[in-house]
């Protein structure tokens, strides 16, 4: 963990990176999409189902899907989609203790919404941590891991790769930052689509809890 001492930039994932995936929050996101499919596009859940897992692994985003065949308004979709029940989410003090303590830019790179970040981050408490916020929008809807919406996020923020670090618990996603120099840390989960490339060597950590992670940081720097 000394090595990571001279990290300046710090990057996390929001969805199941910042809380745990077993709190379901995404899961309601999930739901939410297969039930605008179905709606927009006028076809039983299961189809939709179909085609959103479709569009999720062609185009790495269900929007993006939506987006290039069928021409959807994307502010209404992730409007729609972002609004869910997040009153289950309770605050994370010893995460807020430990971002806290860790310096240097502290930026979220999410393929959701702003708006849906700004409430998870308000649920958990941590909000006020957070520089800024790079979303889908910021993205140009070029989700990740798109290498080039890694690159507009170093331009965007100057920020020098060599001392970055990208948090994330989709281990496909972790392999761009790598390429372009960042240390990268992959939240352990056994979700088959996220574990996949996890073996690899473009992860440099793997935890199960990013608190705990960044407390090994802060008591070794
Ligand atoms: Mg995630």
């Amino acid at each position: 963990m000394k090595e990571l001492k001279n990290i300046k930039y710090w990057l996390f994932d929001l969805d199941n990176t910042l809380y745990s995936g077993a709190t379901k929050v995404f899961e309601q996101v999930d739901k939410k999409m297969t039930h605008y499919i179905s709606s927009k596009l006028n076809i039983s859940k299961e189809e939709a189902r179909k085609i959103q897992k479709n569009y999720f692994m062609e185009y790495n985003t269900t929007l993006n899907g939506m987006i290039k065949n069928h021409k959807i308004d994307a502010n209404e979709f992730l409007e729609f989609v972002h609004d869910i029940d997040l009153s289950f989410l309770k605050e994370d003090n010893q995460l807020d203790e430990q971002i806290e303590k860790i310096k240097g830019r502290k930026i979220i790179f999410t393929n959701g919404s702003l708006a849906h970040a700004k409430n998870v981050t308000k649920r958990l408490g941590i909000e006020r941590h957070f520089d800024d916020i790079f979303d889908i929008v910021s993205a140009d809807f070029i989700p990740k891991p798109s290498i080039e919406t890694y690159k507009k996020i170093i331009e965007k923020y100057k920020i020098e790769p060599q001392y970055s670090i990208f948090i994330e618990d989709i281990a496909r996603n972790l392999k761009p930052a790598h390429e372009l120099g960042m240390k990268t840390v992959w939240i352990i989960n056994d979700e088959p689509w996220a574990a996949e490339f996890s073996n690899s060597s473009f992860i440099n950590y793997k935890t199960d809890k990013l608190s705990n992670f960044l407390k090994e940081i802060n008591e070794s720097r």
